[in-house]
């Protein structure tokens, strides 16, 4: 399956792999955009996003949801946990080993058999907790 759909390297789907994997970050479509036309001024929002999703079906990068319905892409596509920030949306990598316990006890608590799982912490970033002391100071 995987050599039938193999994706053709073009340099621009390069480029978006690479803005992905320059920092530990998960950035929307949006933001890939703005690293891209850097160096690819020419480029759209809809081939980023195309490609993206692209990706994504291919396995190359997971999907990370980032509230108010977001699509945030994470280039780490192994089992790692996250958490986000109710506020702006921040989307950041929790280094938190892996519950592989959590698996069992959903394949026992449901009728499907459990292959995977993820997990969303919800916060607030350090920038929204700074910015909600500064606002309080200044009342
Ligand atoms: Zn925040
Ligand atoms: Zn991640």
């Amino acid at each position: 399956m995987h050599a039938e759909n193999a994706l053709r390297m073009t340099p621009g789907r390069r480029a978006i792999l690479d803005v992905l994997g320059e920092k530990r970050w998960h950035p929307t479509a949006q933001e890939v955009l703005k690293e891209l036309r850097k160096g690819l001024p020419g480029i759209g929002l809809a081939t980023v996003y195309r490609n993206l999703e692209l990706f994504a079906e291919q396995g190359l990068v997971r999907v990370v949801r980032g509230g108010r319905d977001k699509r945030r892409y994470d280039i780490v596509t192994c089992g790692h946990y996250h958490v986000r920030c109710v506020q702006c949306g921040r989307v950041e990598d929790v280094d938190v080993p892996e519950q592989g316990w959590l698996e069992d006890e959903a394949a026992r608590a449901s009728s499907f058999e459990i292959t995977n799982h993820e997990l969303m912490f919800l916060g607030i970033c350090d920038d929204c907790a700074r910015m909600r002391t500064t606002k309080k100071e200044r009342v």
